[in-house]
């Protein structure tokens, strides 16, 4: 999802930055008309284009919005050994448990999901205040204290 994610966003940002400049011109031109115009008309013709640009603007949501569904292809009962291990993660007085699952068969654990984010980690980091556990492009350096995207979003 991700990448459809970033493509869909780039294309929004670009959109959003045309209809601006247009507007931007169509506003500047609106100003200084050539001919002499009331300065009434003038603040009308503003008043217009700006509510036409904000509406356009707003319309840009939904436009790209991304719908995600999901349905079962088929649905297999399987009874497999895994190993699950609990973690016990501490920083100052928090403390929380983190558990990772090793399936039959793989050679790697199962990558725990970041809380900031839908992507999962290898190398998760936590966060200072309430221990979400963060991924490396959430957490980019491990240097100084991270901005948590979990906390973000839930004040
Ligand atoms: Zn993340
Ligand atoms: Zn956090």
């Amino acid at each position: 999802m991700a990448e459809i994610r970033d493509s869909v966003a780039r294309r929004l940002t670009r959109d959003h930055a045309r209809i601006v400049e247009y507007f931007a011109a169509l506003i500047a031109e609106a100003r200084t008309p050539r001919r002499t115009t009331a300065p009434e008309a003038i603040v009308a013709k503003l008043g217009q284009l700006v509510a036409e640009r904000d509406a356009k603007v707003s319309d840009l949501a939904t436009r790209y919005a991304v719908r995600v569904s999901l349905a079962p292809a088929a649905v297999v009962c399987a009874t497999a050994r895994t190993v699950n291990l609990t973690f016990r993660l501490r920083r100052r007085k928090a403390a929380r448990d983190l558990v990772v699952r090793l399936p039959a068969g793989a050679r790697s654990l199962d990558r725990p999901a970041c809380d900031g984010c839908p992507a999962t980690t290898a190398r998760p980091a936590l966060c200072d205040d309430r221990l979400h556990l963060l991924c490396e492009q959430c957490v980019p350096s491990a240097q100084g204290r991270p901005r948590c995207p979990a906390c973000a979003q839930s004040r």
